[in-house]
């Protein structure tokens, strides 16, 4: 049997050839709006395929026809980012948000019910808990501390439990490295459906990203990406990915057709550009990542330390992480000792991160989850969550670890110094 080579050493090349393209090692931009055809037989061809007026032959080749509907540049990176998962197809979106909400829309009618973890991205949230709602679908959140056994009662005690159509998960959750069992959640979703009604899982993997979770193989049916963050990598681009069988995709993908929210041929040659790197940037990530939690944890100044590196072995959290996540990832966040006014002077004194939202890119980032990402939320859903004023979210950039640390202790120690000066004051 001949060998398979890894995603990482095929993402410099699967799924183009130099010839279509003048002889091009990489593939260029294909800044066209339409495409031509050969003939008018072959036109009716592949308006027929696209349109489901009949199914593909076996070996027909479906050809271009308009970028809202496919292009190259999306084509080759959707053959590309299904090899991480080993997912059957993939659509590209416009964002993350296009991503998430045209899986909702496709799945989820007047009527129906969505399970959802909690907590989760807030654009989700919104959209889950405003959206939603407002066009007669019924929601339904749980905790990552419930059991099967609680959530199933739950969902019998809405009197919609015939109307779930879709379970939606965020694992690792953000900000706090709280964890979801995908195959608990696939169990519930089988309970549920019936031979008219399938269940569908879906897991926003963007927390963990491609590469040490894959959903598909726990149970889930769908896996979404926001690729404005790891899969992108650098901070300039905004875009989502959704990943899942044929028969998925399809459904997808025509809705995608239709909204108009794929992503530009511009976009999908930059995310091809990116995945080249993707492995080699989150090994160095993970690793650095590994080394500020070692850091943090102890630390006089710190609380506590989020990191799914840190677990307590023998921990329900411990077990789950073994079952689905191969490395601990490069996001970790942490509560200062004090509240608010410790955590923004750490924040306003921490050099070389940058102070911003997002996450998985080169450079390190910062943020304060509670005034920021996590603001839209009721003060009591955010300590239920533990969203807390002294909670500092780090995402770990491919600096030197040593640099890295340096900046986190300068700015720990801007935060005692400021803590002295008040505790003189007072004994003044
Ligand atoms: C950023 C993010 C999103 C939204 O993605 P956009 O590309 O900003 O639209 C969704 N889910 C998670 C977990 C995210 O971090």
């Amino acid at each position: 049997m001949k060998k398979k080579f890894r995603p990482e050493s095929l993402m410099m090349s699967y799924g183009y050839r130099p010839e279509w393209s003048e002889g091009a090692i990489k593939c260029p931009i294909f800044a066209t709006s339409t495409f031509v055809f050969n003939s008018a037989e072959e036109g009716k061809a592949f308006f027929e395929v696209a349109y489901g007026k009949r199914d593909k032959e076996p070996n027909e080749k479906i050809g271009l026809i308009y970028s809202r509907i496919n292009n190259p540049d999306l084509e080759i990176l959707e053959n590309r980012l299904c090899l991480w998962d080993r997912a059957e197809e993939a659509a590209v979106f416009e964002s993350g948000m296009s991503a998430i909400t045209t899986v909702m829309l496709e799945y989820l009618k007047p009527g129906d019910l969505i399970l959802y973890s909690m907590p989760i991205y807030g654009g989700t949230d919104h959209f889950i808990s405003h959206f939603l709602p407002s066009m007669g679908v019924n929601v339904l959140g749980f905790g990552p501390d419930e059991s099967k056994e609680d959530i199933i009662f739950k969902i019998k005690d809405t009197g919609h439990s015939d109307r779930l159509k879709l379970i939606f998960l965020e694992t690792p959750a953000n900000p706090t490295n709280d964890l979801i069992d995908i195959e608990m959640c696939s169990e519930i979703a089988s309970f549920f459906s019936s031979d008219d009604n399938k269940v569908v899982t879906a897991v926003d993997n963007t927390y963990m990203g491609p590469l040490w979770q894959h959903p598909l193989e726990h149970g889930a049916d769908i896996v979404i990406y926001s690729a404005t963050k790891y899969i992108g990598g650098h901070s300039d681009v905004i875009a989502g990915a959704v990943l899942g069988s044929e028969e998925i995709i399809k459904r997808i993908k025509t809705l995608r057709t239709f909204l108009g929210n794929m992503a530009g041929p511009w976009t999908g040659w930059l995310l091809l550009r990116s995945l080249e790197t993707l492995k080699v940037r989150m090994d160095k990530q993970t690793s650095n990542a590994q080394k500020v939690a070692g850091f943090l944890d102890g630390h006089p100044l710190v609380k506590s330390v989020h990191y799914l590196g840190l677990l307590n072995e023998g921990s329900r959290y411990y077990k789950i992480y073994k079952k689905q996540c191969s490395a601990p990832g490069a996001m970790v966040s942490f509560e200062i000792k004090g509240g608010e006014k410790e955590a923004f002077t750490f924040l306003n004194n921490l050099p070389l991160f940058k102070l911003a939202v997002s996450l998985g890119s080169t450079e390190s980032l910062a943020q304060h989850p509670k005034t920021m990402t996590h603001a839209g939320l009721e003060e009591e859903h955010q300590l239920e969550i533990g969203i807390t004023d002294s909670l500092v979210r780090l995402s770990i950039g491919v600096e030197h670890p040593d640099d890295i640390i340096s900046a986190l202790d300068q700015a720990l120690k801007a935060v005692e110094k400021d803590k002295k000066a008040e505790e003189e004051l007072m004994a003044l």
